[in-house]
C-alpha cells in the first residue's frame, strides 16, 4: 500500500507552541510510515509550490520547541481566497501525492481549509480537464482529510478551553504589568496598559485577575454606564484612598462601550488625566506579547494537540468532517470544526449587534465566573455586611513547602471572604501557628499585591499535626472562634485535615467546615489533576533547562538533570515532554539496570549518529541506587571519548520564583470556590469537610473521607495519576528516529 503523504502548515497570526505542534505532526506521522510535508508561509506556499513544499525528515524538527513563533513560517494570502489559488494549491499538494492536511491558524485559515477540502472533489475535475493531473491521480486522491489546530494568542475559539499560544501571550502580559505596578508603585501612578484581543477578552480579563490591576475594559462586557469615565475614576480614587499606591487599567484591542462605540487607550488616558488630575501613561504591548520563547504549558499543549491531530488524520474517512484538536478539561479531544469556528463568529456577531449578554453566554461558565470574581477582588473596599447577617469568623493557613500561587489564592480566599461580610483570620506559619495561637484578622488592603508574589506571605511550615497538637489546635480554634478553615497547601494540609476531621468526636472543636486547596509543585494530591505551583515549577524548570542545553553548544555533552516531585513523575515527565529529553526517570516505572544499559545505547547511538547533545531528565526519587550521580558516573565512562557527561540538580530553584499565570489563575478560582464551601458548610449541624481541585470535568469538590481511598499512602501520591497516559507520546518524541509502523490502537 502506499505510504500516506501528509503536509503541515501555519497560516494567519504566529502564536508561540506552533513549533512544538510542528514537530509533534512531523515525528509521530514519520513513526507511524507516513511521508510528512511542510508547507512553508502558509498557504501562499501551496499555491507557490516549488520548493515550499518540504519533506521533512525526523531531525529537520529538532531543537525548535523552546523556540517562538513557526519555524515554516506563516502568511496571509489574498489569492488562497480565490478558486484559482486553491485549485493551484490542490494541483501542487497531488504533485507530492498529498491528500492529507493539517492546518495551525486561526478561524479564517481553518475556514479556509474548510473550503478547500469542499471544494476538493470538484477541484480535482477541474484539474483533469485541464489535463493537468491523471483520471488514476484525482481516484487516488478522491478526498481530503483536514484536521485543525487553533494557533492564536487570544484564546477565541469556541470548543477548546485553550488555544495554542495564548498562556504564552498571558506570560508576557503579566510580566509586563507586573514591572509596571513596580514602578507605578513607587511614584503612585496610574498606567493603562492596551493588550490584543479584538473580539475575545480573555488576556486583558486573565492579566487582570492575575496581577491584581484595577479596571478591564473588554469587548463582550462593556461598562453598564454611560458615564463610565467618572465611575473609573472614582474607583480608582476610591483605591488610592484605600491605601493603593498603583493603578493600572487593562483594555483590549476590541474594548467598546455598550453603544459599540470603541474605546482607545488616548480616551481613556484622557479621562484619567482629567478625572485624576495626574499625568497618565499609556503601554501599549503590541506584537511582544505574541514573541518570545513559549511557555511550558504551550509547548505541551502544541505536543499534545499535534500528536492527536495526526491521529485524526489516520482516523479520517471520506465521511468524517474536519475535525478541530480541542482542550476540554485538561484532555485532548476532537470536535467538528466547523461547529467550532461558527459559534466563534458568533460571540462576535453578538458583540456587533451589541447583544452583550449573549456574547458572556457564548464565551461560556468559567469566563463569565471569572469577570465576577475580577469585580469582587478588584473592589477598592469590600461591600459592608448586610444589616443582621450572620457574620463568620474563617481562617486561612499555608502548610508544607512553600508554592507559587499560595499568595494568590490566600488574597483571593480573604477578598472575598471580606466582600460577603465575613471576619477573615490569617493564622501564621501553618500548623505551627494553629498549635501556637498565632492568629491575626485579615483586612482588605493586608493582602493587597499578593496575587503575584512567590513564596508563602503568611509563613507556612512542614508539621503535620498528630495527637499532642491537636489539643493546641482544638483550644486555638475555640479561642479564636474559628468556624471555618482553609488549608492551602500540599500533602502537610490534607493530612492534617483529615487527622482533625478524624478525631472530631474527641475534639468538637474540630466540627467545623474544611477545606485543602491544592498547591504543591510536585503535583502529587488526589482530586485535582494539577495543583497550584506545578506551573509555575515546570516553567522554571523549562527556563532553566533551555539554558543548560544552550550551554553546551560547543562540545558533545549529555546532561543528567535532576527534578523535585517527591515520588511523583509530574515534574520530570511533563519538563521532558517540554524541552524534549531523550529519557524520563520515574518513580512510578522505577529504573533497572537493564533500562540504564538500553537507554546508554541509545545515547551512544544518537551522538554516533551526529548528535551533539543527550538530555535526561530524572526524578529526585526515581530510584535510591541509581542516583543521579552514579548515572552521571556511569554514561560518562560508558561514552568514552564520545561525549562528556554533567549532572545538574536544579533544587530549590524550582519553587520560587512569581507564579505563572496559568497558577494565578487557578489559584484565584479554586480559592473563590473554597470560600462558598466553607460559607455554606459553616451553619450545618454536620459541617462537610472536603477538598477541592481541577478534575476532568472542571472545578470538584470531593469530601475528605474519600483522600485514604485515593491515595498511594507509601509514596505519597494519587492512585490514579491522569498523565501517565502521556508517558508513551514523550516516548515517540524523544526517539532518535521513526518506527515505521502504523500507530497501536487501544
Ligand atoms: P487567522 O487564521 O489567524 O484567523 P486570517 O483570517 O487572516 O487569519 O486568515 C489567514 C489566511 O487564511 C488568509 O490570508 C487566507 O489565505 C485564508 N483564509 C481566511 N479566510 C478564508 C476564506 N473564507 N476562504 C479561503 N481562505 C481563507
Amino acid at each position: 500500500m502506499a505510504k500516506k503523504r501528509l503536509a503541515i502548515l501555519t497560516s494567519g497570526g504566529d502564536a508561540p507552541g506552533m513549533n512544538a505542534a510542528i514537530r509533534a505532526v512531523v515525528r509521530t506521522g514519520l513513526d507511524w510510515g507516513a511521508e510528512v510535508y511542510a508547507i512553508y508561509e502558509g498557504y501562499q506556499g501551496l499555491i507557490d509550490g516549488g520548493s515550499q513544499i518540504r519533506k521533512m525528515t525526523w531531525d529537520s524538527v529538532g531543537g525548535i520547541l523552546h523556540r517562538g513563533g513557526t519555524v515554516i513560517g506563516t502568511a496571509r494570502c489574498e489569492a488562497f481566497r480565490t478558486h484559482e489559488g486553491r485549485r493551484q494549491a490542490a494541483h501542487n499538494l497531488l504533485k507530492h501525492q498529498i491528500d492529507s492536511l493539517v492546518v495551525i491558524g486561526g478561524d479564517g485559515s481553518l475556514t479556509g481549509a474548510n473550503l478547500f477540502r469542499q471544494e476538493w472533489p470538484m477541484l480535482l475535475r477541474e484539474l483533469v480537464e485541464r489535463g493537468e493531473i491523471d483520471q488514476k491521480t484525482a481516484d487516488r486522491h478522491a478526498f481530503l482529510a483536514v484536521v485543525g489546530l487553533v494557533g492564536s494568542i487570544d484564546n477565541d475559539m469556541h470548543g477548546t478551553d485553550m488555544t495554542i499560544g495564548a498562556d504564552t501571550a498571558l506570560h508576557r502580559i503579566t510580566e509586563a504589568i507586573d514591572a509596571l505596578s513596580s514602578t507605578a508603585a513607587s511614584h503612585q501612578r496610574t498606567f493603562v496598559v492596551k493588550v490584543m484581543g479584538r473580539h475575545c477578552g480573555y488576556l486583558a480579563l486573565m492579566a487582570c485577575l492575575a496581577t491584581g490591576a484595577e479596571w478591564v475594559l473588554i469587548p463582550e462586557c462593556p461598562p453598564e454606564m454611560d458615564n463610565w469615565q467618572e465611575k473609573m475614576v472614582a474607583d480608582l480614587k476610591a483605591g488610592r484612598k484605600a491605601g493603593r499606591r498603583e493603578s493600572i487599567v487593562v483594555i483590549a484591542e476590541g474594548a467598546r462601550d455598550r453603544h459599540g462605540n470603541p474605546i482607545g487607550s488616548t480616551e481613556v488616558v484622557k479621562a484619567l488625566e482629567e478625572g485624576l488630575g495626574e499625568e497618565v501613561r499609556a503601554t501599549v504591548l503590541g506584537h511582544v506579547q505574541r514573541g518570545g520563547m513559549p511557555s511550558a504549558f504551550d509547548r505541551n499543549l502544541g505536543t499534545l494537540m499535534g500528536y492527536a491531530a495526526v491521529e485524526a488524520v489516520f482516523d479520517a474517512t471520506p465521511e468524517t468532517e474536519p475535525q478541530l484538536i480541542c482542550l476540554r478539561g485538561n484532555r485532548i479531544k476532537r470536535a467538528p470544526l466547523m461547529e467550532c469556528v461558527e459559534r466563534t463568529r458568533a460571540v462576535a456577531d453578538a458583540i456587533n449587534a451589541q447583544d452583550y449578554e449573549r456574547a458572556m453566554e457564548l464565551r461560556g461558565g468559567s469566563f463569565t465566573q471569572a469577570f465576577r470574581t475580577l469585580r469582587t477582588l478588584n473592589r477598592s473596599l469590600p461591600h459592608a455586611p448586610t444589616a443582621g447577617q450572620t457574620r463568620l469568623r474563617l481562617a486561612v493557613m499555608n502548610c508544607g513547602a512553600p508554592a507559587p500561587g499560595m499568595n494568590t489564592a490566600v488574597r483571593a480566599a480573604v477578598r472575598i471572604g471580606l466582600d460577603k461580610g465575613h471576619t477573615m483570620l490569617g493564622v501564621t506559619n501553618g500548623f505551627q501557628g494553629l498549635i501556637d495561637g498565632e492568629i491575626r484578622e485579615l483586612d482588605w488592603m493586608s493582602v493587597n499585591g499578593w496575587a503575584s508574589v512567590g513564596g508563602a506571605e503568611l509563613g507556612t511550615s512542614r508539621i503535620t499535626p498528630t495527637g499532642r497538637h491537636l489539643y493546641s489546635i482544638a483550644r486555638t480554634i475555640e479561642k479564636h472562634e474559628i468556624q471555618g478553615l482553609l488549608l492551602i497547601g500540599g500533602w502537610t494540609a490534607y493530612k492534617g485535615a483529615y487527622e482533625m476531621y478524624h478525631h472530631r468526636d474527641d475534639y468538637p472543636a474540630f466540627n467545623i467546615p474544611m477545606i485543602c486547596l491544592p498547591a504543591s509543585i510536585n503535583n502529587n494530591l488526589p482530586g485535582s489533576e494539577l495543583s497550584v505551583g506545578a506551573d509555575t515549577a515546570l516553567n522554571n524548570i523549562a527556563w532553566a533547562v533551555d539554558r543548560i542545553k544552550q550551554s553546551a553548544i560547543a562540545q558533545e555533552r549529555c546532561f543528567v538533570v535532576e527534578v523535585m516531585g517527591r515520588r511523583c513523575g509530574y515534574l520530570a515527565l511533563m519538563s521532558g515532554l517540554a524541552t524534549g529529553a531523550e529519557r524520563v526517570y520515574l518513580h512510578e516505572e522505577g529504573v533497572t539496570l537493564r533500562d540504564l544499559q538500553e537507554d546508554l545505547n541509545q545515547i551512544v547511538a544518537g551522538f554516533k549518529h551526529g548528535k551533539r547533545l543527550g538530555l535526561i531528565i530524572r526524578n529526585e526519587n526515581a530510584n535510591p541506587v541509581y542516583t543521579s550521580d552514579f548515572m552521571a558516573a556511569l554514561f560518562e565512562e560508558e561514552g568514552g571519548a564520545l561525549f562528556d557527561v554533567r549532572q545538574t540538580i536544579l533544587g530549590h530553584l524550582q519553587q520560587g520564583g512569581d507564579p505563572s499565570p496559568f497558577d494565578r489563575i487557578q489559584a484565584t478560582r479554586l480559592a473563590a470556590r473554597c470560600v462558598e464551601f466553607l460559607i455554606e458548610n459553616a451553619l450545618a449541624h454536620v459541617p462537610a469537610s472536603a477538598f477541592i481541585g481541577l478534575g476532568a470535568g472542571g472545578i470538584q469538590i470531593l469530601s475528605i473521607e474519600e483522600f485514604p481511598k485515593m491515595i498511594d499512602e507509601t509514596h505519597q501520591r494519587p492512585k490514579n495519576q491522569w498523565w501517565l497516559d502521556l508517558r508513551p507520546i514523550a516516548g515517540i518524541l524523544s526517539q532518535l528516529g521513526p518506527r515505521s509502523r502504523p500507530p497501536e490502537k487501544n
